[in-house]
């Protein structure tokens, strides 16, 4: 492709993607502008991470995936197939397998440089047996394209594999006795970048209490991992403003740049 091709590609690729997002001419939030709120959890980019923040939360450092052997791309078929099928279906942990009609154990890329982590199935999710599925998983379908990616390149999964009643937050038992099988698809998976979606699975990500509001839109580190907090679609759907569609693309952006996806000029603000 010559220059021009590349850059006309470019601009058609913003152009979808803001209009995936309803966001026709939407001005790039300024880094430095009036909105922005200092994070508490310093991100990394701004200030170098202690050895507590890089381990933020849950889990050792021995464990990190940085750490182990890298596999093949069978080798994570293989053990991701053994972990749902050998442990997560049968799963008993918590009360939620007495309410659930099937459990959600994630799916995609097993090589994907993105995962997506979202709250717990609803009850789309939960009669499927598939992640994001339902309205908010539209959404996110969107969000993705809007990456010039596809579903199957990405990995998606959830805090806990089961539905919650009444789609409530899962609780804290409830989330300590599921993540550790979130933990281990990460550790085989081993993406180059972690979105979660919502304040449900960045609290637990980072092991932090600031709102979402403070959270999204700065770069983390969880165990070596970069990880981008941002809205959960289904609060898009509930909030759909253009300020927080706005707020949600201009994450992406910097996810698409952190695993060298083009972006066009006018997207890299
Ligand atoms: N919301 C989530 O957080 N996860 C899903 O899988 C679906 C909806
Ligand atoms: Fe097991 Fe997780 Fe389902 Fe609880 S939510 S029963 S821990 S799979």
């Amino acid at each position: 492709m010559t220059k021009d091709e590349i850059a006309k590609h470019r601009r058609s690729l913003w152009l979808r993607s803001e209009r995936a997002f309803g966001l026709e001419s939407v001005r790039t939030p300024q880094p430095n502008g009036p909105n922005r709120i200092e994070p508490e959890p310093q991100p990394v980019a701004s200030q170098p991470a202690s050895a507590a923040q890089l381990f933020a939360s849950n889990g050792d450092a021995e464990s990190t995936p940085t750490m182990g052997e890298a596999l093949s791309r069978e080798e994570k078929i293989a053990r991701l197939a053994q972990m749902d099928a050998g442990e997560v279906k049968p799963c008993v942990r918590c009360r939620l397998c007495e309410t659930r009609r099937n459990t959600v154990f994630g799916e995609g890329d097993p090589d994907a440089k993105i995962f997506f982590i979202g709250e717990g199935p609803g009850e789309t999710e939960d009669l499927q047996g598939r992640p994001f599925v339902g309205r908010a998983g539209e959404l996110l379908n969107k969000m993705i394209a809007g990456m010039d990616l596809r579903r199957q390149q990405v990995f998606i999964a959830n805090i806990v594999k089961c539905r919650p009643p009444d789609n409530r937050v899962p609780a804290p038992d409830e989330v300590d006795a599921c993540t550790p099988y979130l933990i281990r698809q990460l550790e085989i998976i081993r993406p180059k970048v972690i979105v979660t979606l919502g304040l449900p699975s960045a609290k637990y990500m980072l092991n932090s209490r600031l709102s979402m509001g403070k959270m999204r839109g700065q770069w983390y580190n969880w165990r070596g991992i970069k990880l981008m907090p941002t809205f959960h679609p289904a609060y898009l759907l509930r909030s759909y403003t253009e300020e927080n569609r706005a707020a949600v693309w201009s994450d992406l952006k910097q996810v698409m740049a952190e695993v060298g996806l083009p972006i066009p000029n006018r997207a890299r603000g």
